[in-house]
């Protein structure tokens, strides 16, 4: 019997591609600043749900927690820049998350834990990551981001990330519209 591979997945939203090229652009701005690695062009996103290693075998209930959901879609605009010096994280957030944004995370969770899956304990952080390893410099505080940078949010995928020697590869395995 072959056993399944464990995948690591999480759901997402993703920049659609003038937006991607407006982050990528900043992110190499910051990095003049503040060092680190540049997150990949195809690879900037924000993360909703981090679900971690399953078994590829729950894929299918994973897939249909996330079939049931029926929402709109809504504009996301990240409009605050900050830098997380316990992970080194330099990220652009918002001074507010949208409601529909909190719902469609809040939803998601409901019927990903309703299906068994573990999930983040912690308090929803939307951001999109621009680089890692950074050189966070002066106050961490959040400041007004230099220019905001957002998107009409369509759909919500589900991402598998593998490891390769140039850091994390993600690859989209679902994708779900919203209204
Ligand atoms: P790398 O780990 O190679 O630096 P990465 O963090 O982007 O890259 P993953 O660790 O696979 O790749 O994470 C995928 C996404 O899920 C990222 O947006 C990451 O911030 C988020 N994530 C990872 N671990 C957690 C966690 N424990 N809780 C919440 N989100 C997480
Ligand atoms: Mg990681």
């Amino acid at each position: 019997m072959q056993l399944a591979q464990p995948q690591r997945v999480f759901f997402a939203l993703w920049p659609d591609a003038e937006a991607a090229a407006r982050l990528h652009a900043l992110a190499q701005e910051q990095h003049q600043r503040m060092n680190g690695r540049v997150s990949r062009e195809d690879s900037l996103h924000c993360t909703l749900v981090f679900i971690g290693n399953i078994d590829a075998g729950r894929l299918p209930d994973l897939q249909a927690a996330a079939a049931g959901i029926q929402l709109s879609g809504f504009r996301l605009t990240f409009d605050q820049a900050g830098c997380w010096r316990h992970n080194q994280i330099a990220y652009l957030g918002m001074r507010q998350i949208p409601e529909a944004l909190q719902h469609l995370q809040s939803l998601l969770v409901k019927r990903l834990k309703s299906a068994g899956f573990n999930t983040e304990q912690r308090e929803y952080r939307p951001h999109l990551t621009l680089l890692r390893k950074a050189e966070c410099t002066g106050a961490t505080k959040e400041n007004p981001a230099p220019e905001p940078v957002g998107w009409a949010v369509r759909d919500f995928v589900l991402v598998r990330s593998s490891l390769s020697v140039n850091g994390s590869r993600y690859e989209q395995i679902g994708q779900w519209p919203l209204l």
